[in-house]
């Protein structure tokens, strides 16, 4: 995998998770496993459509929004806070094949299910190689959805359109007359 094409990749996983991150409500598991199944090359792992496993997705969800907020207020930290567990989790989760063409050695994996194409964002996100701009989250409090910045040239964005912007300063301008 050229190295512009790993960059791509990267960035439309990461696009996704932050979807999936982003969702307001989970209805079923086909609703979750559409979203990523898009990025499997082969096999794809589904698990029962049942309640149980809808709540199972839901659960998925809350680690990867309280992984996404740690990121977004402080990068750094959560690089050396979830390293250890991405690393073990990626292990698990991401299947990937080393081969030799073109005079490099190269590598490429199978985004085989939802963990790992949750592995692999959050991985990504944290990576500077896959050149993945800085996550933010909407300064509308009553908003807090997730903005990946996945065009490394443009500006993080701080909320996600003029509604949330306006309820934003309005929150900030309340604090500071506390
Ligand atoms: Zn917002």
């Amino acid at each position: 995998m050229k190295q512009e094409h790993k960059q791509k990749r990267a960035r439309e996983i990461v696009g996704v998770v932050v979807d999936f991150a982003n969702l307001k409500m989970i209805e079923s598991t086909q609703q979750v496993e559409g979203l990523f199944s898009k990025f499997a090359s082969g096999r794809f792992k589904v698990i029962p459509p049942d309640e149980k496993h809808i709540q199972a997705y839901k659960q998925d969800q809350a680690k990867l929004r309280e992984r996404l907020t740690l990121i977004a207020e402080n990068p750094d930290a959560a690089k050396k806070n979830l390293s250890k567990d991405l690393k073990k989790f990626i292990n698990e989760k991401v299947h990937a094949s080393v081969y030799f063409e073109g005079g490099t050695i190269q590598y490429d994996y199978t985004v085989d299910g939802v963990e790992a194409a949750l592995a692999l964002g959050l991985a990504f996100v944290l990576d500077r190689n896959y050149k993945v701009g800085h996550l933010k989250q909407c300064a509308n409090p009553d908003c807090g959805k997730f903005l990946p910045n996945l065009d490394i040239r443009a500006r993080p964005r701080n909320t996600c359109n003029a509604r949330c912007k306006a309820k934003a300063d309005a929150y900030r301008k309340k604090l500071a007359r506390q």
